[in-house]
């Protein structure tokens, strides 16, 4: 009997050199961010007083396909990249089904997920540009413990305003952040103007990440020397992050195999962007038909029930106009534990290529988001974040197909972080404690 292979690695060499910019190859480019004030499509300039110079450049460029990755960030990276490739036997024995079921390990990150890779390029053009003060919004603190680790390498000051029910219910991220040197407020606060605005109009407003996004925007508006940061829904975090889908699709090549689809668990887009866009460059060219499939919560479901039309990224109409799938800028998520993924609206990117049918998007409630992860964790051995128990509950679906129809199809999802620092959650679920959210506007 010949061994079969769990892990795929790549050596240092092999991490990639460039980011892929799915922007540039888009049949259908989206339509331009608008300028609130002037209603005018955004310039690269009208960014500059928020995020550091060259991000904004990243965000608008619509004609590099590839970027390169600087050399800072890539010894970074190397702390924990490449991260294994794994095949889920133990997943497809549970399950009883013929499909090939891969996993990108994003959890092997100092942080516990995959936010760190664009938190290091974020911290480190800061750096460059003579930044001194990063702030930034968070949720679960997944992002808030990235941007604050990212924050202390590169010699940089962080403030945190985290989602003011996650600061109470996830204590042990706001540690972690304060373990690294930041300061953490919680979201909604009387710190800032946007703050106090929400709080008079509702005194018991339990934060969102629209409401923290106000916050940090103002403060880094308000600050010289101080930018802001975030880490997820823009085009330059989405670029960042395909250094996932870049090592799977050599790692994968490892195995011998293509994904037939490829799963990722969506709050603003950028761990599916990540892991999707490298290998959907090679659907736009004709050469494969892979499916890709987003999964968000039923709770908080902007790909499946929201609207495609010109938003804010925030609460309070700070942010840039961005056309986009929205529940509505005011939105606040009822509190699931997939704290990370309670955000109103979607990327511009993953948004028009879902309008233009080159990806799919499922809704998971929030029960069968932990029966999936509860079943990983006893097969695989590793606890999922409650955001990337959504994408193997979407996984788990199609293996069941493939039971059904015999087919030995190809999955790969991204497994965007360990449960770890979110066991509160599991025991609730144990418990028998966990409701299913009905979204009203379905
Ligand atoms: C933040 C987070 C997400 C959701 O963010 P995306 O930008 O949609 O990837 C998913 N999983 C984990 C573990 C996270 O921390």
């Amino acid at each position: 009997m010949s061994e079969k292979t769990k892990r795929y690695f790549l050596s240092e060499e092999e991490i990639p050199r460039y980011w892929y910019n799915i922007l540039a190859e888009m049949p259908v480019k989206p339509l331009p961010p608008l300028n609130p004030a002037t209603r005018e499509p955004l310039k690269p300039e009208d960014l500059y007083p928020v995020f550091a110079e060259e991000l904004c450049r990243q965000e608008l460029n619509s004609s590099d396909a590839w970027i390169e990755i600087p050399d800072e960030v890539r010894e970074k990276y190397k702390y924990y990249r490449s991260t294994p490739l794994v095949r889920a036997y133990g997943l497809e024995a549970a399950l009883g089904t013929p499909a090939h079921i891969y996993f990108k390990n994003e959890s092997v990150s100092p942080m516990g997920s995959h936010k760190l890779n664009s938190a290091l390029a974020q911290a480190y053009y800061c750096r460059k540009e003579g930044v001194t003060n990063v702030t930034t919004e968070t949720g679960a603190g997944q992002w808030g413990a990235s941007m604050a680790y990212a924050a202390r390498l590169f010699g940089l000051e962080a403030a945190v305003y985290q989602v003011k029910v996650s600061y109470e219910q996830k204590p042990y991220r706001r540690s972690m952040m304060q373990t690294f040197g930041a300061q953490v407020t919680p979201s909604p606060s009387m710190s800032t103007r946007a703050g106090k605005d929400i709080l008079t109009a509702n005194p018991h407003h339990q934060g969102s990440l629209g409401t923290a996004i106000s916050e940090a925007i103002e403060l880094a508006r308000t600050t010289p020397g101080c930018k802001y940061t975030l880490g997820s829904v823009l085009n330059h975090v989405a670029l960042h992050q395909t250094v996932i889908g870049l090592e799977a699709e050599k790692q994968m090549a490892l195995a011998g195999e293509y994904p037939d689809m490829v799963i990722a668990c969506f709050g603003g887009g950028s761990n599916f962007g990540g892991i999707a866009f490298p290998f959907m460059r090679h659907n736009l060219k004709g050469a494969s038909s892979t499916r890709f499939i987003a999964a968000e919560p039923a709770s908080c479901p902007k790909l499946t029930c929201g609207e495609f039309r010109y938003d804010f990224g925030d609460e309070a109409g700070y942010t840039p106009l961005l056309p986009m799938f929205t529940l509505g800028h005011d939105f606040t998520p009822p509190n699931v534990h997939a704290g990370g993924l309670r955000y109103h609206g979607a990327g511009v990117i993953v948004s028009q290529l879902l309008k233009d049918g080159l990806m799919e998007a499922v809704d998971v409630e929030q029960i069968e988001s932990f029966d999936a992860g509860v079943l990983f964790a006893r097969s695989e051995g590793i606890i999922p974040a409650p955001e990337s128990c959504h994408a193997i509950a979407a996984t788990i679906r199609e293996a069941a197909k493939c039971r059904e129809t015999g087919e030995e199809k190809v999955i790969l999802f991204c497994l965007s972080g360990h449960g770890l620092v979110d066991m509160a959650s599991y025991d609730k679920y144990l418990a028998g404690d966990l409701v299913n959210y009905a979204y009203k506007g379905r």
